[in-house]
């Protein structure tokens, strides 16, 4: 179950004072009697574009704690596609219920009834305990959905995407620690090699990098290592290793009070959302021990900009092309963090703000 105290937000607010207190533009509440249906969409910030962000079907422990989640995953949004330099907003979507049991095809289509009258203001896409065959069954009554399949003109899995543009993060995030972005013999630890990490020790093995991988499923674990020739670690000494890079990779908040001391790598970059447990004490924290940070949002973006290319058509050349560009994005949040003594996590939202403030004003005037 996902704690309010996790997501950072307090039940003693209003439902007016939890949209007030980032400045969310509108939260629409569904609820249809028939399918069992209730669902908050978020829309965070349309100055950029129309909203897009994943549905998420989950089990909230109460209607406060899904709304704290929509809230938060919605500003999120906002950052990510605002630094990556795309024309959308930030939103996302929640329904309640456990996806195992209480989702079927009526639901999803009511669902999906209702993100058509919300008129291309909000587009969704996959998220935790959605499939794309959902996303099929939405599409069937409105078009503002991506995450397709493949087979109906969508993107498909956007691990391989999200995992280049990890790399190339990391290339970027190499370049100001080392100064070279070759990652030949560099010491790699990938923490999780699910969907994502595989695909990113893949793109490290090509590059000849020197890499240790750890991950709960042990199946797993050992057939990527085989695969790629990487060394297996446990799960818990992957913090202490002598490693140049740590590439989180599994789930989030794995930067905290426990860990940080241990970390002996000069450089974090992996595909995790949400990777320091409290920004405003890991962020400084890790500047402090000379470790480059490549923010999250920004170098996990390569997923949102493959369900981007959808919208007018996906071609897949174009995403990767798009998703590159993280590169370029990674080192100017280095510049801005240098000259302005912030730490990473704090340039790259200061970067994501200035975008959204200087494009809002250009679409000021008709
Ligand atoms: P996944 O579930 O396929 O893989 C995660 C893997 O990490 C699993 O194999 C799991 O066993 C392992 N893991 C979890 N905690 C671990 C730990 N403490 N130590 C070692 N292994 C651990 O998920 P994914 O799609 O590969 O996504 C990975 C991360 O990237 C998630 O945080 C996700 O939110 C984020 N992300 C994914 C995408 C995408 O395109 N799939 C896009 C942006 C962000």
């Amino acid at each position: 179950m996902v704690k309010l105290k996790e997501v950072g937000l307090k039940s003693d607010k209003s439902v007016f004072g939890q949209i007030a207190e980032h400045n969310h533009e509108q939260v629409v509440f569904c609820h249809d009697q028939d399918t069992g249906l209730k669902a908050i969409i978020g829309i965070h910030n349309t100055v950029l574009g129309p909203a897009l962000g994943g549905t998420r079907m989950w089990s909230y422990a109460s209607e406060a704690e899904a709304l704290a989640d929509v809230l938060r995953l919605s500003r999120g949004m906002t950052y990510k596609a605002a630094i990556s330099g795309l024309n959308l907003g930030g939103g996302k979507a929640v329904i309640i219920g456990d996806a195992n049991q209480d989702k079927n095809e009526a639901l999803l289509r009511k669902f999906g009834r209702f993100i058509k009258n919300l008129n291309g203001c909000f587009i969704t896409a996959e998220d935790v305990g959605m499939t794309t065959k959902d996303m099929e069954y939405i599409r069937m009554e409105t078009k503002h959905v991506s995450g397709l399949p493949e087979a109906m003109g969508g993107g498909g899995d956007p691990s391989p995407v999200t995992a280049y543009g990890t790399y190339m993060g990391m290339k970027a995030a190499a370049k100001k620690a080392f100064g070279s972005d070759s990652l030949q013999g560099r010491k790699i630890a990938v923490q999780g090699v699910g969907y994502v990490g595989a695909y990113l020790v893949e793109l490290l093995s090509k590059e000849n990098a020197d890499i240790y991988v750890s991950d709960i499923y042990e199946d797993r674990l050992r057939e990527v290592a085989k695969k790629y020739n990487a060394q297996v670690v446990s799960m818990d000494r992957v913090y202490d290793l002598d490693v140049d890079i740590y590439s989180p990779c599994g789930l989030g908040g794995t930067i905290n009070a426990d860990t940080i001391g241990r970390l002996k790598c000069q450089v974090i970059a992996g595909c995790a959302n949400n990777q320091l447990r409290d920004e405003q004490v890991q962020g400084p924290a890790l500047a402090v021990k000379g470790i480059v940070y490549a923010p999250d949002f920004l170098i996990n973006a390569g997923g949102l900009i493959n369900v981007y290319a959808e919208i007018g058509g996906y071609n897949r050349e174009s995403a990767y092309a798009q998703t590159e560009r993280i590169y370029g994005f990674t080192l100017d949040v280095f510049d801005l963090a240098e000259k302005e003594g912030l730490h990473n996590q704090q340039a790259a939202m200061k970067m994501a703000e200035q975008r959204i403030e200087r494009i809002g004003k250009v679409r000021a005037t008709f």
